[in-house]
């Protein structure tokens, strides 16, 4: 079935699909199903873009823009380039400092247009658009209470879930929004915090510590693990806690917070080893709940984990008939592009498209720290595990001529191959910028090249990706 192929069922009628909540996994897929021909009602609670928009992906990556023009001046003057003269280095004697109302205004300005697109874009294919928190009343209703407490129902042939999480929160350490602060609650900042405690070192904890140190916060980060970034490869990490511990960054690891108060001027975060530590103002990033309570899954068949995540299969099926769900409320891969791709398949999948199941080898994920770290494919504490044989290469990144050049000295390109195959399996990517350099790898992956294929495509000279060919022809010789 092509594009604007006009869905309809045995009566003649067209498909009515209505999809709970507005973000990437909701809004993605309505745009599929109206270019499917479908009758398509988005409803949404919070404003169309939803969490990725308004309060998550998009707002931290335009922080961060910032914090990346901080670092680069961090690394100047090695270039030659002079501020003001200061004896110390302190950017504020050198005059460069930032701004942090004019940042969040920036950040709610660039989000609420964000979000506009999105409705512009869904209008214009034709979806219609419902303000309000849904429901399901079983399987083939959808109830909808408006914000002034009107209640209206909809009938549905299928339905997509894709009502995504929200901030977890410590009964001991619950967000004021003003010193203790979910991530949702930090651009109503005006002024930067002098001293920020991160509690959480995932990837949002990591995100916010590297950019709230480079903005110029004094920054300590509360890490219950070993180590930073528990979840990514374990070289990466390395890299990162060195680069953390040289800008001065505090990382307190295996330090379980249990208590955050208010004092006088600040917060106290008290750790479950008694130690203290003080600051002006405490970031909780300790994880994220799905959506999914209240809203009458089970009642219409749809089976719930014990966290409360929508079971889902490959093609974003539910237990229930006629329903699917994508996105963060399936617990699946807490990213946007993700999201979108399961909402996106449960539309071709319904409407009988062609649909080829989720294949999360292929999904390319960044930390957007300062260096960045992206990552694609089998990992290499899989490879050790012996759960794949395959072989790997790692070059740091101080040896490419680019990296010198730029005054790059921090990083790597790492690249997994099937030990016979010599298809490429994965590669992580430590560097500036990594989220854009990992594309190659990711391409790679999802084509099943070999490294020869890598090896055999001209880079530019002089460039970061040099390194990935670089890699590539390594394990050709390895
Ligand atoms: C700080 C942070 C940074 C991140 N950065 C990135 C990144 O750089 N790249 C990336 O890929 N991912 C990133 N993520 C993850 C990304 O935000 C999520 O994976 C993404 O938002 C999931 O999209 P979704 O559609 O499932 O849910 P959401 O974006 O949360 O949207 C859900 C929508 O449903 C609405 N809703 C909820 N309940 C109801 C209801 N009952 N009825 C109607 N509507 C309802 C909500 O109002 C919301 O609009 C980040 C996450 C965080 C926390």
């Amino acid at each position: 079935m092509g594009q604007n192929a006009v869905v309809t069922q045995r009566n003649g009628s067209r498909v009515r699909v209505v999809v709970l909540g507005g973000g990437p996994g909701g809004y993605e897929a309505a745009l599929v199903a109206a270019r499917l021909g479908a009758d398509v009602t988005v409803v949404d609670r919070d404003g169309l873009g939803g969490a990725a928009v308004l309060t998550d992906v998009v707002p931290s990556k335009t922080l961060i823009a910032t914090a990346e023009v901080m670092t680069l001046v961090d690394g100047a003057a090695e270039l030659g380039v002079r501020l003001a003269p200061s004896h110390d280095g302190d950017r504020r004697a050198q005059g460069v400092s930032v701004d942090l109302g004019a940042v969040n205004r920036r950040v709610k300005a660039l989000a609420r247009a964000q979000s506009a697109d999105i409705r512009t874009r869904l209008e214009a294919e034709g979806v219609r658009l419902v303000q309000g928190t849904g429901s399901l009343d079983g399987p083939n209703r959808v109830q909808v209470l408006a914000a002034d407490g009107t209640v209206s129902a909809l009938d549905v042939d299928t339905t997509l879930v894709a009502v995504g999480a929200r901030p977890r929160a410590m009964d001991d350490a619950m967000p004021d929004g003003e010193r203790i602060l979910s991530w949702t609650q930090l651009y109503d900042l005006d002024a930067l915090p002098e001293r920020l405690v991160v509690v959480g070192s995932g990837v949002t904890g990591a995100e916010f510590a590297s950019a709230y140190d480079a903005l110029g916060s004094d920054v300590v980060l509360v890490s219950s693990r070993d180590r930073v970034l528990p979840g990514e490869d374990a070289d990466a990490a390395a890299v990162l806690e060195a680069v953390f511990a040289r800008r001065g960054l505090t990382v307190l690891s295996r330090s379980r917070a249990q208590t955050v108060r208010r004092t006088a001027d600040g917060v106290l975060v008290t750790l479950a080893d008694g130690r203290t530590v003080e600051g002006s103002h405490c970031l909780m990033a300790v994880g994220s709940i799905p959506n999914t309570a209240g809203l009458g899954l089970e009642a219409a068949g749809v089976t719930l984990s014990a966290s409360g995540h929508i079971e889902v299969d490959r093609v974003s099926r539910t237990s229930a008939r006629g329903i699917y769900a994508a996105g963060d409320c399936t617990g699946v891969l807490a990213l946007a592009s993700v999201a979108a791709m399961q909402g996106r398949i449960a539309m071709y999948h319904s409407l009988g498209d062609a649909v080829a199941p989720l294949d999360l080898r292929t999904v390319g994920a960044n930390v957007f720290t300062a260096p960045e770290i992206a990552a694609v494919g089998w990992t290499q504490n899989e490879i050790e595990a012996g759960d794949v044989r395959a072989r790997t290469v790692k070059l740091p990144l101080a040896t490419n001529p680019r990296a010198k050049m730029q005054g790059v000295h921090d990083g790597f390109v790492k690249l997994f191959c099937g030990a016979r195959s010599q298809e490429v399996l994965g590669g992580v990517v430590v560097a500036p910028r990594a989220s854009e350099l990992i594309f190659p790898v990711t391409l790679a992956v999802a084509q099943r090249l070999t490294v020869d294929d890598v090896a055999s495509a001209l880079t530019i000279y002089p460039s970061l990706s040099g390194s990935i060919a670089e890699a590539a022809r390594r394990l050709h010789n390895a």
